[in-house]
């Protein structure tokens, strides 16, 4: 199925056109606020817009959460059939919102608010619309759908044309800078909905926000998903280009982009344990994958004495140990120098380490194993602290295999720097996630809120942020989830707080500029 929009309308739709789109192209139960109605009194006054930011927000997740390839569970990969069913009703909640809304070469859905005296770089909003297989319904769509209910309000209340800058301009006089601030220039503001972060399909992450970061290389088209379908086949089957050409056609020029800001479920338990709905996100973490391979003797159960063992199983498990007790306690392994200043409790804060998979061979009960090899996932905020825990283990890992007598190989599999968020978006997005949470936390607002600041988060997890970083400042705000669970149909995330989340948003869009002075 092609996507339902390929080229970009020049100017948003009137009120009339958007009416005519609410009666017409949007189910009946997903009737959408009445843009004439839409203005303080609509949002139950004092500026928290409860019907479009949680009531029509909270609908359109269940909507969307509904769009499925699989039968009773959540699955909607890159380029499949539910992708593109989600793509209409995306570009039909765009339009709603006043967009203007094209689907670029590699399926990524854009809506742009673009003022008529616009010359300012672009606030780009986004999540990706992807899923992973048995999802929940809010991983990347709340983001998607916060922005849009955001970009909504500001529309209906009439405040989303008034969105401006006053530009600096200095001269030199007489060798003395002299500035001064002139008429107020308008920005664009727009929602991108990638087509693919989860990478389940091709095994790739980010394609849609690297494709607009313009860091896909040429060579992505040529890989193949299970079946052996190539990600050129598969954007040629639904009627793209899919050339290199295209592919570049993709790209935002930096100079086009002021900032990128996404919305996400935290995917973690620390918002909930705080009591506090919102968060601000410092920095994605670096990660390091490793697979580590441990060569012993193979033998009989039964017949070789424990004294005459080269066991791998034995070995790979007092490494697993070691290296849960290196990340929990890296002090007691790491050097911390005072003078440097390399290891402060802040830059260890958050570093976590995995071992997801273990193979043995034979793998059966009655056979001590010849080789056992496990991955390694090592993650943290800062670099440094990183590439010293994937030394130090992969030392480790040299010592106890000699002791053991044993032989083991630390393959470097995967590498990634951390990507820390803009300070100044970040700043931005404390400030109006307070005043949110401040607002709501008033009567008839939001009732369970902690009293405490807004707590700053690292990001373990990947987000198209991380890509679009590679364009431009990125700045991130999570928002509480139940039990910290993701990636699973138990993914919750509170009608209140996906509230707070649009509200949050709907500030930092209304004051980005005025705070940017
Ligand atoms: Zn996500």
């Amino acid at each position: 199925m092609a996507p339902s929009s390929t080229s970009t309308s020049t100017s948003p739709p009137s009120v009339v056109v958007v009416l005519i789109l609410l009666l017409s192209a949007v189910p009946a139960r997903l009737a959408s606020i009445p843009v004439s109605d839409g203005l303080e009194q609509l949002g139950g006054g004092e500026g928290l817009h409860r019907e479009i930011l949680r009531d029509e927000t909270v609908l359109r997740l269940k909507e969307l959460g509904k769009i499925s390839d699989g039968e009773g569970f959540l699955e909607r990969t890159f380029l499949s059939p539910a992708s593109f069913r989600a793509t209409d009703v995306i570009i039909s909640w765009m339009k709603d919102a006043g967009l203007a809304t094209w689907v670029d070469q590699m399926g990524n859905i854009h809506g742009r608010f673009e003022p008529s005296n616009s010359t300012e770089k672009a606030l780009l909003i986004g999540s990706h619309m992807d899923t992973v297989i048995d999802a929940g319904m809010y991983d990347g769509a709340l983001g998607i759908i916060c922005a849009i209910s955001a970009l909504k309000v500001l529309r209906v209340t009439g405040k989303l044309q008034r969105l401006t800058r006053p530009v600096e301009h200095s001269v030199l006089v007489s060798l003395q800078s002299v500035s001064w601030l002139r008429e107020p220039l308008s920005y664009c503001s727009q929602v991108i909905a990638f087509s693919d972060e989860e990478g389940v399909r091709f095994q790739t992450t980010f394609l849609g926000s690297a494709a607009v970061a313009g860091i896909l290389p040429e060579s992505i088209l040529q890989v193949s998903d299970k079946s052996g379908t190539t990600v050129q086949e598969a954007l040629r089957l639904n009627s793209f280009e899919a050339t290199a050409a295209a592919l570049g056609q993709v790209k935002y020029s930096p100079e086009s982009v002021g900032s990128y800001v996404e919305v996400h479920l935290e995917q973690g338990p620390v918002l909930e344990a705080l009591r506090y709905p919102l968060g601000v996100v410092k920095g994605i973490a670096g990660q390091t994958r490793l697979k580590v391979i441990v060569d012993g003797s193979q033998g009989h159960a039964g017949t070789v004495p424990m004294k005459l063992r080269r066991d791998p199983m034995v070995a790979a498990a007092e490494l697993v140990v070691t290296l849960e007790g290196l990340c929990k306690d890296p002090s007691r392994f790491l050097t911390y120098d005072e003078e440097c200043g390399c290891f402060t409790e802040e830059s260890l804060a958050g570093l976590v380490c995995t071992v997801g998979e273990l193979l043995t061979w034979p793998s059966a009960s009655n056979v001590i194993p010849g080789q056992v090899n496990f991955t390694v996932d090592i993650r943290a905020m800062d670099d440094l602290v990183r590439e010293t825990i994937v030394a130090s283990f992969s030392r480790i890992v040299m010592q106890r295999c000699d002791h053991r007598l044993v032989d083991c190989a630390v393959e470097h599999k995967h590498s990634a720097a951390a990507t820390p968020c803009d300070p100044e978006l970040t700043a931005q997005l404390k400030r109006a996630t307070r005043s949110a949470v401040s607002a709501m936390a008033a009567p008839g607002g939001h009732a369970a809120v902690a009293g405490e600041s807004t707590p700053v988060l690292m990001s373990g997890a990947g987000h198209d942020a991380m890509a679009m970083a590679r364009l431009t400042r990125v700045g991130m705000l999570f928002v509480r989830c139940r039990g910290g669970v993701s990636h699973s149909p138990e993914e919750h995330v509170a009608e209140d707080d996906v509230w707070a989340a649009g509200l949050a948003l709907l500030r930092f869009v209304d004051q980005h500029a005025v705070a940017e002075l």
